[in-house]
């Protein structure tokens, strides 16, 4: 790929470092994008840039937000004293997809996997203690994969819960093993939810 003029490749590295896009994606966005006219480049950097100022995260659940407490948080309708503990923000959305949960939720940003540095210090766990301790919520529902980390990482919260007085339930394994709640289709997602087993 040396043949390509720097800033082309520059680019490509950029793309590069996004989850799920290989090279060959890289290569075809880049050329893809080279392609548009400059107003619609402008318009794509204005819009990210624009996202990444105006987005903040919601001081409660800490889900990214542009009202503080976010929509979810601020709706009066939501049970507040139900937590559903998710690693991403983008498990929230496929959650909320389903129209289903009427309670609140608690984004950890990441589940505990030393290896990668991201020790249960790193994540927004102190921060879930204290809203437990100040909010009281009659149930927790860990909505995280049933994967190598998304195990520990619910057996370290359920721990953790022990004998504060809280239902702890843990989403039904019908999300095949491994499998992301991310990418669940909503039939299982919902499935997994309603059929979810306390701790
Ligand atoms: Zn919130």
């Amino acid at each position: 790929m040396q043949y390509l003029p720097k800033a082309v490749q520059r680019l490509i590295n950029q793309f590069d470092k996004l989850p799920g896009i290989g090279p060959k994606t890289s290569e075809k966005l880049v050329f893809h994008l080279l392609g548009r006219p400059k107003e619609d480049l402008q318009e794509f950097a204005d819009s990210l840039m624009q996202a990444r100022e105006d987005i903040i995260t919601c001081p409660l659940c800490f889900n990214y937000a542009d009202t503080t407490p976010c929509s979810i948080c601020g709706d009066k309708d939501r049970v507040k004293d139900k937590i559903c503990i998710v690693a991403e923000t983008q498990d929230v959305q496929a959650i909320e997809k389903l129209r289903s949960f009427d309670g609140v939720f608690h984004v950890l940003h990441g589940v505990i996997n030393p290896p990668e540095g991201l020790t249960p210090d790193k994540l927004k766990i102190k921060e879930l203690q204290n809203r437990i301790i100040k909010h009281k919520p009659k149930e927790i529902i860990l909505a995280l994969n049933h994967d190598i980390h998304g195990e520990t990482t619910s057996l370290y919260l359920a721990k953790l819960l022990k004998g504060a007085n809280i239902k702890v339930t843990r989403l039904a394994k019908g999300l095949p093993s491994g499998s992301e709640i991310e990418y669940a289709d909503d039939i299982t997602l919902s499935y997994a939810f309603k059929d979810r087993k306390e701790l």
